[in-house]
């Protein structure tokens, strides 16, 4: 069933792991404030569970098996999310990222940890292969939530973080081609284009995007969550997309739940998607629904003409993903697209649940 584990050696583990927990997940604690609405009151232990995106499913069986372990939430994130920051052949994320228009790879990534609250971020750090563990060293050593740039760069480098090259052959071979072929069709746009119902002549140029989200949820209810990306490929350098900003690629409260997105960071950042997925569970709501109500959001929010299809859609995709403190997990997309999930019965691909049923072109 997986890649590291056989399907019984990882049922021993979650029952020896919910085994030796003394809490019951979902038991509201004297603090919960949303006590009945949310959470499953099962009264029973369960398995630590994870969500991501469609490039996270050896990332969330890593996480489950961090938490199993006894990794904290966040911790057992950032695991997961390290194995993808080091794929090569994974070219949104880490290593063979797709650089920025002038070639030079920038990365985003930011943590999150439920039970202290706390969170850490770095957006455009280059030459550092694991931005993840760079944030979690911002959370936890500095006062501070988000580190830039030079300032991310020599902040990682005095954890000892080694400087590399991120840009692989293959990704720079890319840049080249859309170098080659760009045209107008790069990031930069006459204000005239902004205004609703103006120049029609603006095609969105494909980039390619790419991104990992992921929420862990452990036996007791803690949670924790990382998002990691290179970003918008062949963007304009300095450009900051939705992954690092806690409340949009990424947010989680110890008493709700996780929420993250991927996709199109611009739309994600007006959206606050992931701080909205959380209040929406708060409410009492699925993970699922709450997904489907940040996609809704992002329609919503969406006015520019430049960024509709011919039927008045969105011509972008965005996805998010959820867990509430009761293990439940959820996903929701713009256009039809699978995301990755891992509990008890392992991990997993699954359709994700889309507003609009084909997949974008
Ligand atoms: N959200 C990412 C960004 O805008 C890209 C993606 O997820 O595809 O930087």
């Amino acid at each position: 069933m997986t890649d590291h584990v056989s399907r019984r050696r990882f049922l021993q583990a979650t029952a020896a792991s919910v085994a030796t927990s003394s809490l019951a997940v979902g038991a509201p604690s004297a603090k919960a404030p949303f006590p009945a609405s949310f959470a499953v009151h099962t009264g029973r232990v369960r398995s630590p569970v994870a969500v991501a995106s469609e490039n996270g499913k050896l990332a969330v069986q890593i996480a489950v098996e961090k938490m199993i372990a006894g990794y904290a939430p966040v911790d057992a994130a950032v695991a997961g999310v390290t194995v993808v920051e080091d794929d090569p052949l994974d070219d949104s994320v880490g290593l063979g990222g797709l650089p920025n228009e002038e070639g030079v790879v920038e990365l985003d990534a930011c943590v999150m940890d439920g039970p202290s609250g706390l969170a850490g971020a770095v957006g455009a750090l280059q030459n550092i292969q694991n931005p993840a563990q760079v944030a979690l060293k911002i959370m936890r050593h500095t006062d501070h939530v988000m580190l830039v740039g030079e300032g991310a760069l020599r902040f990682a480098k005095s954890y000892g973080f080694p400087e590399v090259n991120l840009l692989t052959e293959p990704s720079r071979q890319k840049w080249l081609e859309w170098r080659e072929r760009r045209g107008t069709l790069d990031k930069w746009i006459h204000p005239d284009e902004n205004t609703v119902g103006g120049k029609e002549w603006f095609t969105q140029w494909k980039h390619k995007t790419g991104t990992i989200h992921l929420g862990a949820v452990n036996a007791t209810g803690d949670v924790g969550s990382c998002t990691s990306t290179s970003g918008l490929a062949f963007k304009i350098p300095g450009r900051v997309g939705d992954s690092p900003i806690i409340g949009s690629g990424n947010y989680c409260d110890n008493d709700i739940g996780t929420g993250g997105g991927t996709g199109r960071g611009e739309a994600n950042i007006i959206a606050n998607g992931g701080a909205f997925i959380v209040q929406q569970m708060a409410l009492g709501i699925t993970p699922t629904d709450a997904c489907m109500a940040a996609v809704r959001r992002v329609v919503r929010l969406t006015k520019q003409k430049r960024l509709l299809d011919d039927k008045g859609r969105p011509s972008f995709q965005i996805k998010f993903y959820a867990i509430n403190k009761a293990g439940q997990i959820g996903s929701a997309g713009m256009y039809a697209d699978s995301y990755a999930r891992c509990d008890e019965n392992g991990a997993v691909l699954a359709d994700l649940a889309s507003l609009y049923h084909e997949k974008i072109k």
